[in-house]
């Protein structure tokens, strides 16, 4: 029988950061742990086309999808949750609404008309919130207001919540996200922001349906009842968000304080099976009371901002639980490191990553890294920018080319072993031009990333300019590198590694996208695994 999409708006209010991508995650988990299907979108209010150019130290980690999209890093909490590919489409920012209506003007598709904010901007908001709906692929589909409401640049985006709860009556809920603060002096949680916040989104005309409220103390029933009275909302809707000791918590949060149900009831839904999270329950009991302990090193250069490399942190966490090991991350600024000081700085770890990355800051950190990784046989992997250094240390210290380079950091060098993509060359604009999304890669069998993998065809996700030149294959084969996957159409070298060593491992391409709870990237696990035998070695 066809469905009707039921859409699920979450807004935040009174301040931002206060997760509104991990609730919008466990809400969609708790509905398809009912057994619908579900998708999460997120609607970003700034004026970039995509977070693509932004540094991380702007915007965190830029998620790529397997269709090439440079996405917020809020969708890659959405596939690590669901288990289910995003998109291009999940993920709509207002540079990209601003630049497919001004396309339309252009074309002359509102020929005669002024173009307004209204209707002509929330039409396009409309369209790309209904997008997903339309494939008659989800059951429902949730909607992450990105921003805080107030802000001005997200009024095109409440307007449209407006005119859709309107438009789609009990086929629509709005949660709205918001922060009971504490005062210690007082001993008490207070509601005022909260009414506040409400009472701004029911000047734009939005009634939400339910708050949720982040907390650090419980909220007893009668602050319940406070909040419901004065934002117009059942005491039941009010729902309690406390901190966890990890997102993975929140799913079961939420479940407890029956945030599904509520929202269910709200979008009238009557029949909905049990909830059913064995396998997330299973994850999370490993998870906290794991065996072993590994402790890795993150080499990158944004390391006083974690969230730039999110991904690569909770692939870390999924793969640990597999090996029941526990994976205390140091991160440690490439920066900071010196032929000098690598032993001290490094000595410890049991394992090596060196984070992807562009630019030049850093670099020689990085490269010192790996040579001591490789000299003391400690496990390492290379990450896009990380396998491109591990073959720049390699033709320095082992080929003997005192300065190989990659052409992005030095364009003069003499032996550019990393060089621009040929489909590089002539592409001058900066946004969306990368090599992006997932190709294919070979792996030759019998080597280590075969064992990693245990398939020789796989698909992984790309964001990168540079790759290895191919003129040197002979030099590095001959000296002991394997060249272990490559890209079969381009003859792109995708994965390196060196047999002399129990693991060491280079790829081109980004496995931390792809790590999700129930499907841990074998990347990492294998990884994990070396890292326990070197530590039990210890
Ligand atoms: N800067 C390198 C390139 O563009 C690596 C990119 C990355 O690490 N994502 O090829």
């Amino acid at each position: 029988m066809p469905h009707t999409t039921k859409y699920i708006f979450v807004t935040g209010g009174v301040t931002s950061s206060l997760g509104k991508g991990i609730i919008a995650a466990s809400l969609a988990k708790l509905l398809q742990a009912r057994g619908f299907t579900v998708t999460i979108q997120k609607f970003d209010p700034y004026i970039n086309v995509d977070p693509g150019t932004l540094n991380p130290y702007e915007h965190g980690e830029c998620y790529v999808t397997d269709d090439g999209a440079e996405t917020d890093l809020d969708l890659g909490h959405y596939e690590r949750f669901l288990n289910v590919r995003t998109s291009q489409a999940n993920n709509v920012t207002t540079g990209r609404i601003y630049q497919s209506v001004i396309e339309k003007e252009r074309k002359g598709d509102f020929l005669g008309k002024t173009v307004q904010v209204i209707p002509h901007i929330t039409d396009e908001i409309k369209n790309r919130i209904k997008l997903l709906g339309k494939t008659g692929q989800y059951e429902f589909v949730i909607t992450e207001i990105g921003g805080t409401v107030g802000d001005i640049e997200s009024l095109p985006y409440i307007e449209s919540v407006r005119q859709l709860k309107w438009e789609l009556g009990q086929n629509c809920a709005v949660v709205h996200l918001t922060l009971l603060p504490y005062l210690a002096t007082s001993g008490e949680l207070k509601t005022k922001p909260t009414q506040h916040s409400v009472k701004l989104l029911l000047e734009y005309g939005v009634q939400p349906d339910v708050l949720v409220c982040r907390s650090e103390h419980p909220i007893n029933k009668d602050i319940r009842k406070k909040i419901a009275l004065f934002c117009n909302v059942s005491p039941e809707a009010v729902i309690e968000a406390l901190d966890a000791s990890t997102i993975y918590e929140v799913p079961l949060l939420m479940e407890q304080e029956r945030l599904d149900e509520i929202v269910l009831k709200k979008l009238n839904v009557t029949k909905a099976s049990t909830v059913q999270l064995d396998k997330w329950k299973n994850f999370l009991e490993k998870f906290h009371h794991p065996a072993h302990e590994v402790t890795i090193g993150l080499i990158g250069k944004y390391v006083e901002l974690k969230e730039s490399y999110k991904s690569i942190a909770e692939a870390f966490i999924h793969a640990g639980a597999v090996n029941d090991c526990s994976v205390k991350l140091d991160w440690i600024h490439s920066e900071s490191l010196t032929e000098e000081n690598i032993a001290q700085k490094l000595g410890y770890l049991d394992a090596v990553l060196v984070a992807p990355g562009f630019g030049n800051r850093g670099i020689e950190g990085k490269i010192a890294a790996i040579k001591y990784s490789r000299e003391n046989k400690i496990p390492f992997l290379g990450i896009c920018l990380g396998m491109q250094c591990a073959v720049i240390e390699f033709a320095r210290n082992v080929l003997g080319l005192k300065d190989a380079h990659s052409r992005e950091m030095n364009p003069a060098t003499n032996s550019p072993v990393i060089d621009l993509l040929e489909a590089q060359k002539n592409i001058s604009h900066m946004g969306g031009t990368m090599r992006l999304g997932s190709y294919p890669c070979h792996i030759e069998e019998g080597t280590l990333a075969h064992q990693v993998y245990g398939k020789t065809d796989i698909n992984e996700r790309h964001r990168h300019r540079y790759e290895f030149n191919n003129e040197y294959t002979k030099d590095f084969v001959n000296a002991g590198m394997v060249l272990s996957g490559v890209n079969p159409a381009a003859g792109l070298a995708e994965i390196v590694e060196l047999p002399s060593h129990p693991f060491f491992i280079g790829v081109q391409f980004h496995p931390e996208y792809k790590s999700t709870v129930e499907n841990p990237h074998p990347l990492f696990v294998g990884f994990i695994k070396a890292a326990l035998a070197k530590s039990a070695a210890k």
